[in-house]
């Protein structure tokens, strides 16, 4: 397991968002994330790459215990690559230069290994003719492989999304949903917040249904999909499907 959560709680003054996720996830696994917008799909991330401390429970991942006082918190970061809805490019930057930036500056790699480095990635995500032009010449699809590839430039252990498509015209989902599936497929671990039902069912090697801040069913897709017992499940992708 590279990812282990127990009993995670995270309060907002009085507000309980989550009140108490346990989940493991394996390596290579693609775990999926679904539910209702406020369930605490992001908070659950933000959780997990330490971008929202934790109120109480238990998180380790990739052997790094993140309650412990003492964690390296830039090291946890480092295994955890995180991918959002909106891309947040450096404007004033190229698409080679974006994802260089973190390898240059945290990791301290040299420029030429770094360029090399960013030049196969952007290749990997099918825009290594675009590493010299500005993020504002690309389309929404173009600028989420960009923050795919910027992620994977640290080489993260596991990928955090963050419903990476649901800021994209419909027509350009399709070619971000490629590239996370190409990843998958490479036997990258993945958590996936994501409303793509079909990416879930097919991608997915399990799916988590969040709501209102607790695990309300998981299993695998075609377990979970076809779960008509559970009331709330059924009536969340009555809505989405
Ligand atoms: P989801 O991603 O499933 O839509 P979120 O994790 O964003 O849900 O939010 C869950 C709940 O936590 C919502 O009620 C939201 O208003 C609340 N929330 C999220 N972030 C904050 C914050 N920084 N301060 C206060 N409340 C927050
Ligand atoms: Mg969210």
């Amino acid at each position: 397991m590279i990812i282990q959560v127990t009993d995670l709680k995270k309060n907002y003054g009085q507000l309980q968002v989550l009140k108490g996720i346990t989940t493991q996830v394996a390596e290579r696994e693609v775990v999926c994330v679904i539910g209702p917008s406020g369930s605490g799909k992001s908070t659950f991330l933000r959780c997990l790459n330490q971008l929202e401390e934790m109120t109480s429970g238990r998180i380790v991942i990739n052997g790094h215990d993140l309650s412990d006082p003492k964690v390296d918190i830039n090291k946890v970061r480092e295994d955890v690559g995180m991918v959002f809805q909106r891309f947040n490019l450096f404007p004033h930057k190229t698409v080679l230069e974006n994802v260089m930036l973190a390898p240059v500056k945290v990791r301290k790699m040299p420029q030429e290994q770094a360029r090399e480095r960013g030049l196969e990635l952007l290749k990997k995500v099918g825009l290594a003719d675009k590493a010299d032009v500005y993020p504002d010449r690309l389309s929404g699809g173009q600028m989420q492989r960009v923050a795919i590839a910027r992620a994977l430039a640290m080489n993260p252990k596991v990928m955090l999304f963050d419903e990476p498509t649901s800021a994209l015209d419909p027509e350009l989902v399709g070619e971000v949903l490629a590239v996370m599936k190409d990843l998958a497929r490479e036997g990258m671990t993945m958590i996936v917040v994501t409303h793509e039902m079909g990416f879930a069912r097919e991608v997915g090697d399990r799916v988590i249904f969040m709501d209102q801040g607790i695990i309300m069913a998981e299993g695998k897709p075609e377990e979970l999909f076809e779960d008509t017992q559970n009331e709330r499940l059924r009536s969340f992708l009555g809505r989405v499907l």
